[in-house]
């Protein structure tokens, strides 16, 4: 397979310079332009690709594919295109391809090698079915869940999402079936005031660098070959003509060298939604002087760069620069061998193959995550028992799958390409259908349509010992342009759940949802919750194995559950200094400050005993590290995984500080009775701020470690070190 490596770019460099050069000395003004944009394949692309060159396509079908590249081959100069796509959680758009869970599910794992191996499996099937550049990771940090997006990410907090991003990029570029990863929107796009997308985001510089940078910085490290700019503008200067951003702390200070590629028309928007310039002939200029180097669906880009070039607005070198460095991208995934990309599609029968399939169920069990569990309820005792699958997302494909997945339904993405999917994902319900035989059915409300159908529900619910309601948000609530100011769960279905209620039998809540919503009539009321949020098409097997402790539940939250739209923000490192307060917390009159459920938090049908935080060397010094052990013991009497936590607080600063901030985690497997000890061993630069210069320092002092089974501080021993000069 080696033949097939990005490697291979970097043995003959020499040469492909030189490569370069007489490819770049065959091509008009109007081709060069032509390689910096990227269109849907569509007839309009299809006549300027006859006329020009086209860089790059996104988000289009197969057969368009292999048309484009059949008209591109009686072309002059016959620049392979990269082919692009929104791979966000698997090869998702495609028939057959295999849906993983979202990000902000896959992130309740904790487990950066599932990561990256779903993005092998992703590139593997984005390869054999021709396409190269995925817009993929998400590194967005969720702290708003009015935010549509927030199913995209990663979740709430740095370090994790800086772990698994990371690790999705290795997988994504790895050697065997390489594609290009796209870490995005660069920066701090989750920020935008009020949860509303792309609006601005209130983000100072020392916010920026504390809290987004470090998880691009991450991803750089990881060698991601693109970054997506986004949409959002920040202290007034949208971040796709931010020069600042994308040229002095982009590239000269993160180290940054490949593809910097604007969001969807992202230049048009600078003119028609946030009027920093009045025309596009401004914006592309602005757009390409700032640091872009592919613009995402602005073709008249093309006409209006040629015009800025004879007007000596833009100079030819600087566009012959961007060139080559596209180029030079195609020549790594050599694009330009045709057997290449003929090699890779051979494979093309292994499209969602079985062991692909067996990732997406384990990927999906490794992310539920365990909310309540009353009197063990869960696992299920028997077999045999008589269980009414109630609710709407019992079998309901498009929450299921989640956003990202499905073509032009109420899963609103835009694109002619996609799949339905309705032939290879399992639903809840057929999921349990496989493990308990006396399985009654029925759909209890609709989520959108606030219809109850009470009688036929009842009696379904009557003829069962347990049952199980499968509720939560389809995709009409998430995604794109979805974002809510209320977090309940829509419809009918607390009504539905109030008229189960009645009936006295105990009711396991199993929640398919986008987002955090607010869940504290259930925590009340139910018997147990698991939470999956959008658990992909193995997600029904899954769900059963776990009820059926076949799976014994190990997920931990991404991101924190607020009891009320009213706490927001919620995230679990926030800055003290509540008046009045010296423990940094403090309640609002009619409400607590705390989430319902926190970040990190999740149960297993085992307890787990911490015990003996052990601090090895309580003083080091800046280069050195944190070595300190724990022992979690298994009370319980299943196989378990344990996600151990490590968490720290700067004591005093010379800046404010959150209390308590994640700093490592490990995820371990442990027997009936088994006590394992636990290594760390931590760099003094984890425990470092920005300063109020914005720069990064590790400042000397006392220092909190605490570990423990989630960021809630009654959950976590502590102990104490320093850091000396
Ligand atoms: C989104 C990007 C996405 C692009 C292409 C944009 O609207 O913000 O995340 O990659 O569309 O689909």
């Amino acid at each position: 397979m080696f033949y097939r490596c990005i490697n291979q770019y970097y043995i003959v460099n020499i040469q492909i310079e030189d490569w370069i050069r007489q490819i770049m000395s065959n091509l008009t003004l109007e081709e060069k332009i032509g390689q910096m944009i990227q269109l849907e394949a569509n007839e309009k692309s299809e006549l300027l690709l006859k006329k020009n060159s086209i860089g790059s396509i996104l988000n289009s079908e197969k057969k368009a594919l292999d048309k484009f590249k059949q008209i591109n081959k009686l072309s002059k100069d016959n620049i392979p295109i990269l082919f692009a796509v929104d791979a966000i959680h698997g090869h998702c758009f495609i028939d057959g391809g295999t849906v993983f869970p979202t990000p902000l599910t896959i992130a309740c794992s904790w487990d950066p090698k599932l990561v990256e191996n779903i993005g092998k499996i992703t590139a593997k099937e984005m390869r054999i079915t021709g396409y190269h550049w995925t817009f993929a990771p998400n590194l967005d940090l969720a702290r708003d869940p009015r935010w549509g997006r927030v199913n995209e990410t990663f979740g709430e907090d740095t370090h994790l999402a800086g772990e698994l991003g990371s690790a999705i990029i290795k997988g994504l570029q790895n050697f065997e079936f390489p594609v290009i990863a796209c870490p995005k929107h660069f920066i701090a796009y989750g920020e935008s005031i009020g949860g509303r997308d792309s609006v601005e985001s209130e983000v100072s510089e020392r916010k920026m660098r504390t809290l987004f940078l470090p998880v691009f910085q991450r991803a750089i490290d990881a060698g991601a070959n693109s970054i997506m700019t986004a949409y959002q503008a920040m202290d007034g200067i949208p971040c796709t003509i931010n020069s600042k951003l994308l040229k002095d702390v982009l590239n000269d200070e993160m180290g940054f060298e490949g593809i910097v590629i604007t969001d969807y028309d992202n230049l048009s928007r600078l003119h028609t939604e946030q009027y920093v310039v009045d025309n596009l002939y401004e914006a592309s200029i602005k757009g390409f002087k700032a640091g872009n180097h592919v613009m995402m669906a602005t073709e008249k880009f093309i006409d209006h760069m040629i015009k800025a070039v004879e007007e000596k607005r833009v100079s030819i070198n600087d566009i012959d620069e961007t060139v080559k460095k596209i180029l030079r991208l195609k020549i790594k995934l050599n694009l330009f061998d045709n057997k290449i990309d003929e090699s890779f599609e051979s494979d093309v029968y292994q499209l969602g193959g079985f062991e692909h399939r067996e990732l997406a169920r384990k990927a999906s069990e490794e992310s539920i995550v365990l909310l309540k569990n009353n009197n063990d309820i869960l696992p299920l005792k028997t077999r045999d028992i008589k269980l009414s699958v109630i609710g709407p997302n019992s079998v309901d494909r498009v929450a299921q799958l989640g956003d990202w997945a499905i073509r032009n339904n109420y899963g609103k993405k835009n694109f002619e390409m996609g799949s339905d999917h309705n032939n290879t994902y399992v639903s809840v319900l057929d999921g349990i259908k496989s493990l308990f035989s006396n399985t009654y059915y029925n759909k209890g409300c609709d989520i959108d349509l606030n219809e109850l159908y009470l009688d036929e529900m009842i009696t379904i619910a009557e003829k069962s010992d347990i049952i199980i309601a499968v509720i939560g948000d389809n995709n009409s609530f998430n995604g794109e342009i979805s974002d809510r100011a209320s977090l309940s769960l829509p419809g009918k279905q607390i009504e539905m759940l109030k008229e189960l209620k009645k009936l006295g039998k105990p009711i396991i809540g199993i929640l398919i949802n986008g987002r955090p919503l607010i869940l504290n009539w259930l925590d009340e009321n139910l018997d147990a919750i698991i939470e999956c949020f959008n658990p992909g098409l193995e997600g029904g097997n899954a769900i059963a194995n776990v009820i059926s402790g076949e799976v014994n539940p190990s997920g931990k939250l991404s991101i924190s559950f607020p009891r009320h739209e009213g706490q927001l923000p919620i995230y679990y490192n926030q800055i003290p200094g509540w008046h009045g307060n010296s423990d940094g917390t403090g309640d609002y009159i009619d409400i607590t400050h705390k989430p319902l459920y926190q970040f990190g938090f999740g149960l297993s049908y085992n307890d787990y005993e911490y015990s003996d935080l052990i601090i090895k060397n309580n003083k080091i010094k800046k280069k050195e590290n944190l070595e300190i052990q724990i022992s979690v013991k298994n009370k319980g009497k299943y196989n378990g995984k344990e996600i151990i936590q490590v968490y720290y607080n700067d004591i005093y600063s010379s800046v404010t500080t959150t209390k308590i901030q994640l700093v490592e985690f490990r995820k371990i497997l442990l027997k009936p009775n088994e006590k394992k000890i636990v290594k760390f061993s931590i760099p003094a630069n984890r425990f470092s701020l920005i300063d109020k210069n914005n720069e990064r320092k590790i400042e000397e002092g006392e220092f909190e470690i605490m570990i423990g089974k989630s960021s809630d501080k009654m959950d976590l021993l502590k102990d104490i070190f320093s850091i000396i000069d």
